[in-house]
């Protein structure tokens, strides 16, 4: 896994600075730079991840993105089904709908940023448990506690 990984950035890299010293192309030019916007905006939503869990100002939709990113990346929804997060104003701090092989999980976008992460990963969880015949509705049994602990394990890199 970590080989894989130290093989794909040095591919990065050279894509970056061409061992031939010749001009990267404009479309080169245009995906490195489309990677660093999306690498700025993950950096700002880190920044705000360190903010105090005090701070009631509402988590904004860079940090949102950031967190759903990388929920998704180390928790990918159950093989064959998706998953779309998103945010209104809600009686709910979070609830998760299914159609199909679509999850659907809406959270309160009133909510501070470390309240959203909280009920991101509890939505989540509910997403990973998911089983027929088991209404969401109530549905917090043993199953769903080992899904949450490893969605909040993996979410902060505990394991
Ligand atoms: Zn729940």
């Amino acid at each position: 896994m970590s080989k894989e990984r130290k093989a794909e950035t040095s591919k990065e890299t050279k894509i970056v600075e061409p061992v031939d010293g010749s001009t990267p192309s404009a479309a080169t030019l245009e995906s490195i730079q489309g990677q660093l916007s999306k690498l700025q905006n993950n950096l700002r939503a880190f920044q705000g991840h360190f903010r105090s869990s005090r701070d009631h100002t509402p988590c904004t939709s860079a940090e949102f993105r950031y967190m759903v990113d990388h929920i998704r990346n180390v928790c990918p929804p159950p093989k064959g089904c998706t998953c779309t997060c998103v945010r209104e104003e809600s009686e709910e701090t979070g609830f998760t709908t299914k159609h199909r092989k679509e999850f659907t999980i809406q959270i309160d976008k009133r909510l501070t940023r470390y309240e959203t992460e909280h009920v991101l990963i509890h939505e989540w969880a509910h997403v990973l448990a998911w089983r027929p015949h088991h209404p969401l509705s109530g549905d917090h049994g043993p199953d769903w506690g080992v899904w949450y602990s490893l969605a909040y394990r993996k979410y902060h890199g505990l394991e």
